[in-house]
């Protein structure tokens, strides 16, 4: 079952991890390292079982492969994943958690993502050097990945509207947690219009009485009658039973594996319905990580964080020519550099 999974994802590598002292289950896949070493953020999460949590692995650490080639970074993709509670998260599990990512060495780099912040990370950091997010320059990707969003948004509704104003649009956010929080921040500040939930009460409550954000019901989210869908919770919320519910014009948001299937992507577009593919429009948060590992400056990573318009915009024209969803034209994009790279090195596929 291991190897089949492994070779339906395309994954270099998996490990598993127990630690005796603290009960840590963590699973780290690599997906690929041929662009070079595999970035990805650690997930905690409670999964039902250990097989959830495999696939998860194995399904975002693909996806961080494509996002790193399509945003022009010499890195491949990698994830972590932690099985637990929320409150089961203690120090010494990230400690014991670090010194498992020290065992990769440079060849997986680690950072944050859903149940583990920037204080977690810094945890996690006590063990290993190999963990990025924590400076205090950059910190928490978060607010670049929402920049990234709202660059990506601006690049479909010119698309769909004509103009690059945002004001007046309504947004749906699908959770309003890191990413989400930030994304509803820039986005009121340029006029949208916002609908939100959450699972956290309190998360709904602070983006309605900061930005007159109005609250609907987890459910209902998918139905409400908006410009933009923005998925920024977890993956698999664009499938069968989403899409006939799905009242807006543009899917645009943070999550990783949106799609449930790759065919959702197909029917979205024979649908009408605009998709920008997660892993180039979410991509702020690593390209920010990347470039501070490399040293770069603020302003270099914000440059850089707002090429996702234009990436966006070349998806999109290239789908019209071709007549194709914009995820099977993206894959092609983040597959094609890979491949380039693989056959410059004389490596056999
Ligand atoms: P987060 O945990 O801070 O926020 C997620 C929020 O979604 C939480 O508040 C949670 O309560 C809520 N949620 C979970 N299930 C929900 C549901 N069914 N309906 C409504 N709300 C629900 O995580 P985050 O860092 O903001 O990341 C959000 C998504 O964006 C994840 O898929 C993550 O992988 C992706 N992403 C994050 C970054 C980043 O920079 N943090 C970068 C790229 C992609």
């Amino acid at each position: 079952m291991i190897f089949e999974n492994l070779e339906e994802h395309g994954c270099e590598e998996v490990a598993f991890f127990f630690d005796k002292g603290t009960g840590l289950k963590a699973i780290i896949a690599i997906h690929d390292t041929t662009l070079g070493p595999a970035l990805g953020g650690t997930r905690l999460w409670n999964y039902h079982n250990e097989e959830e949590a495999l696939i998860d692995a194995l399904r975002l650490a693909r996806a961080m492969s494509s996002k790193a080639s399509i945003s022009g970074l010499d890195a491949g993709g990698g994830k972590g994943v932690i099985i637990a509670k929320p409150e089961q998260k203690t120090e010494a599990m990230l400690r014991a958690y670090g010194r498992f990512v020290e065992t990769f060495k440079e060849r997986f780099v680690t950072g944050e993502d859903v149940g583990i912040g920037v204080e977690d990370a810094k945890i996690i950091h006590k063990e290993t050097e190999y963990v990025l997010g924590i400076s205090k320059e950059v910190g928490d990707p978060s607010p670049f990945t929402a920049h990234g969003v709202v660059c990506g948004i601006r690049a479909c509704t010119k698309e769909v509207y004509g103009s690059f104003s945002l004001s007046g649009l309504r947004v749906a956010i699908q959770g309003v947690g890191h990413v989400g929080y930030y994304l509803a921040k820039e986005l009121h500040k340029n006029g949208a219009e916002l609908i939100v939930t959450d699972l956290k009460e309190g998360l709904t409550k602070r983006a309605s009485q900061e930005f007159g954000a109005k609250v609907v019901s987890l459910e209902d989210i998918y139905s409400v009658n908006c410009d933009i869908f923005a998925p920024c919770a977890l993956g698999a919320i664009i499938n069968d039973k989403t899409i006939p519910k799905l009242n807006c014009k543009i899917v645009a948001g943070a999550a990783n594996n949106q799609l449930k299937e790759n065919h959702h992507g197909r029917l979205l577009h024979e649908k009408g319905i605009l998709y920008v593919p997660d892993y180039v429009i979410n991509a702020g948060g690593l390209i920010a990580i990347y470039m501070e590992w490399k040293q770069n400056t603020r302003d270099e990573i914000m440059t850089k964080v707002k090429q996702i318009e234009e990436r966006i915009k070349k998806i999109i024209s290239v789908s019209k020519e071709r007549g194709e969803p914009t995820n099977e034209i993206a894959q092609k994009l983040a597959d094609e550099r890979i491949a380039k790279k693989r056959i410059n090195e004389n490596i056999i596929f």
